[in-house]
């Protein structure tokens, strides 16, 4: 299950990132998925909650932002967004183009809640 490999891997970044800055209660963690990177936020969002389950991460939030698909014109230089699975050229209408974003998964933001904070 592609998803469950990949909430592993956001979950390992989630607590390095953590030990490295001291600890303290995860509260929310954003990843921006490209639209080929072939994940279903659902379904990665269903893992994630599943490995953090029994845990002291377990009241923590997975926020899982798209981000489009863009593709570079080797014929005119134009990036520009893919709209449906159409790879053209937006500006001159060219097939030649070579996608430069949409494959990402990237953990974006790591909020913790500080434990010295309220109680
Ligand atoms: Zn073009």
């Amino acid at each position: 299950m592609h998803e469950l490999a990949l909430a592993e891997n956001i979950l390992e970044i989630v607590k390095g990132s953590m030990s490295a800055n001291g600890g303290g209660k995860l509260k929310s963690v954003k990843v921006r998925v490209g639209e080929l990177a072939g994940v279903v936020p659902e379904s990665l969002d269903f893992c994630f909650t599943a490995l953090i389950n029994g845990t002291e991460m377990e009241s923590a939030k997975l926020e899982v932002e798209r981000c489009d698909i863009v593709a570079h014109c080797l014929d005119c230089g134009t990036d520009s967004i893919v709209d449906g699975m159409t790879f053209k050229c937006a500006a001159c209408g060219g097939g030649n183009v070579k996608v430069i974003s949409g494959n990402e998964l990237q953990v974006i933001e790591i909020e913790v809640e500080d434990e010295c904070d309220n109680n």
